[in-house]
């Protein structure tokens, strides 16, 4: 290792996850996966060759963006990057048209091998003939082959490279993306910190990573080119740096950091047990985001009220074969019981998106994983066997406590008509089998997360038991902006007037038609935003666990008749800089 690589060296990103994390870097290539192999019917060839092309498009599209990404760094005279360009244009040119994907295609056909098997196939006879060759310039090929054929088994099998879970203790992850399906494996005992060249704070990496409480920094562009696993790294969560061989003077500083932020933590701890109430007596309540079962612990810890979201999606990752009925009932019904007589908000199947596909669902191809195709109630109401299923748990473990079902990326009243019908018929069947069901089925509530859904709020409130407003995809969808796109992540706001307007007409038809109303979107969790969410009208907030206590803070210093007042000035504004200064003044004046 050169001089160079050893003295300390930093590395900016978008920090998503609050903290610090001290530790060794452990870089997980791309493509290390195991690969699959095996035999498959002649009725299934074309099938398969078609999931290879949708596995090209993906990895294709996946090198568009880092090549975009190593294009700025041209702009601020990294002349490495250009190598890196010229590598990035002949993989691309690979994923055209290359003797090694027509050797794959043809592979599916005469050997009838799966895409996985067919693609390694290729790669290795195409190395063994480069090799024999005795030629510098192809034997330099061989390892772009390699990276290309690895790319598209790691998008074909959607694994993670390595096993994430069995980490040695005290990493931080070093990665080029890492998933939710990779991020929901994370070990937060053995993993102190994340650092990714891909990401932005809203995805569901980021808000994964907030959950299992590992400090996280996304979008650092250049990453790869300046960590070796076992290199000492520091991620500072709070300000989006990576520090890659910290001195010692750097390391001291930061635990010194670390330390103060423990004992912040350690203060807000003792409002757990506290109300949340606004200093003119208007009660509030706290609850709780959940998507990994290890969460529960923090939420119970939290004093949270319930959960208002729990994302159930992240059960039906990292497996072959969706959960069966009584898996999912045997999980709800653990975490009911944990959560001590409060309400869960369980929220069927919301898969796609930047959540990626599952292997279940491959039927819908590159549509599963667009967050403009087959999600969320779409992909549920298309495999309805799979929602009456995740139906018929819920209503078992609503035996054993309170719940709700809410339906994801609704947008439009008969998408909530025909889940009703669905869960009707799930009560049907589950009664015919004997099972002990409460008189009244749960209440079925609609999340406002698109535009056209929140403008029509006022028709869905006639339909919906309760909403929850996911300011999340709301952001997205209104202001066109990838959430999960480091790029645009100095784009993405909530503050624009586009979707305060969206929240407010929401919230407002949710009040009129007297249905509960909830904001579990990550604004719900920041207490900068708590004057404006109250002003609104909204009482329940559901977030991560370890933003309760700061959000009951902000609350317990709050006067909402100030904050409504200070609301209705926002809402006038058509300014987005405007509406920020008017918000940060509020909270300046009276923290
Ligand atoms: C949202 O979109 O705001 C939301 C809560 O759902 P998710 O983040 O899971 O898409
Ligand atoms: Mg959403």
């Amino acid at each position: 290792m050169t001089d160079k690589v050893a003295s300390e060296h930093v590395v900016e990103g978008l920090g998503v996850s609050p903290g610090i994390g001290i530790g060794v870097a452990y870089v997980c290539e791309s493509g290390s996966a195991r690969i699959p192999e095996y035999r498959i019917r002649p009725a299934e060839v074309e099938a398969e060759q078609r999931r290879l092309r949708e596995a090209v498009l993906r990895a294709r599209r996946q090198l568009g963006r880092l090549r975009a990404k190593t294009r700025e760094r041209v702009a601020t005279r990294d002349w490495a990057a250009d190598e890196v360009i010229y590598l990035l244009d002949a993989y691309m040119m690979m994923l055209k048209d290359s003797r090694l994907l027509r050797g794959a295609y043809a592979r599916i056909a005469a050997e009838r091998v799966n895409a996985e098997a067919a693609v390694q196939a290729e790669v290795v006879a195409i190395c063994d003939g480069f090799r024999t060759m005795q030629d510098a310039y192809l034997s330099a090929r061989v390892e772009d082959i390699r990276e290309v054929g690895n790319r598209l088994i790691a998008q074909l099998t959607r694994e993670p490279g390595k096993p994430l879970f069995s980490i040695p203790h005290g990493s931080v992850i070093v990665a080029e993306e890492l998933t939710p399906a990779e991020t929901a494996q994370l070990d937060p005992d053995h993993v102190v910190g994340i650092a990714a060249q891909m990401g932005g704070p809203q995805g569901h990496t980021a808000i994964l990573a907030r959950a299992l409480g590992v400090p996280t920094v996304l979008g650092a562009a250049g990453l790869l080119d300046s960590v070796r696993s076992g290199d000492p790294i520091l991620i500072d969560g709070d300000h989006g740096q990576i520090v890659v061989h910290p001195t010692p003077m750097a390391v001291q500083e930061y635990r010194r950091r670390r330390g103060e932020r423990q004992d912040e933590e350690r203060a807000l701890r003792q409002l757990a047990g506290k109300p949340a109430v606004t200093r003119d007596g208007v009660p509030i309540s706290l609850q709780a985001n959940v998507e990994l079962p290890m969460e529960m612990e923090h939420v119970v810890e939290a004093g949270a009220a319930g959960i208002g979201l729990l994302r159930t999606e992240f059960m039906f990752m990292n497996r072959p074969m969706p959960p069966t009925e009584d898996e999912q009932y045997g999980a709800l019904r653990t975490l009911i019981e944990r959560a001590g007589g409060y309400c869960i908000t369980v929220r069927t199947l919301d898969l796609g998106g930047d959540k990626g596909a599952v292997p279940f669902v491959g039927q819908f191809g590159d549509s599963a994983t667009s967050p403009l195709g087959i999600r969320g109630i779409r992909l549920s109401l298309a495999r309805a066997e799979l929602l009456e299923t995740q139906f018929r748990a819920i209503l078992r473990a609503g035996a054993h406590g309170p719940v709700r079902i809410l339906l994801p990326m609704v947008t439009a009243v008969a998408e909530v008509r025909a889940a009703r019908d669905v869960l009707a018929r799930a009560a049907r069947r589950l009664y015919r089998r004997g099972v002990d069901l409460p008189t009244t089925l749960p209440p079925l509530g609609t999340m406002i997360e698109v535009p056209g859904a929140a403008l029509t709020a006022d028709a869905l409130a006639l339909v919906s038991d309760f909403f929850a407003i996911g300011s999340n995809d709301l952001t997205m969808y209104t202001l066109a902006i990838d959430r999960s796109d480091e790029r645009v992540a100095h784009l993405y706001n909530p503050l624009h007037p586009g979707v305060l307007r969206m929240i407010q007409f929401a919230a407002a038809a949710a009040l009129r038609a007297r249905i509960p109303v909830c904001v579990c979107g990550e604004i719900a969790g920041e207490p900068r935003f708590t004057p404006l969410l109250l002003g609104l009208g909204f009482r329940e907030l559901s977030m991560t666990a370890s933003s309760i206590a700061r959000v009951k803070r902000r609350i317990l210093g709050l006067d909402l008749l100030a904050a409504q007042r200070r609301t209705q000035l926002i809402m006038d504004e058509t300014d987005p800089l405007r509406i920020q200064v008017l918000l940060d003044d509020f909270n300046a004046a009276v923290s």
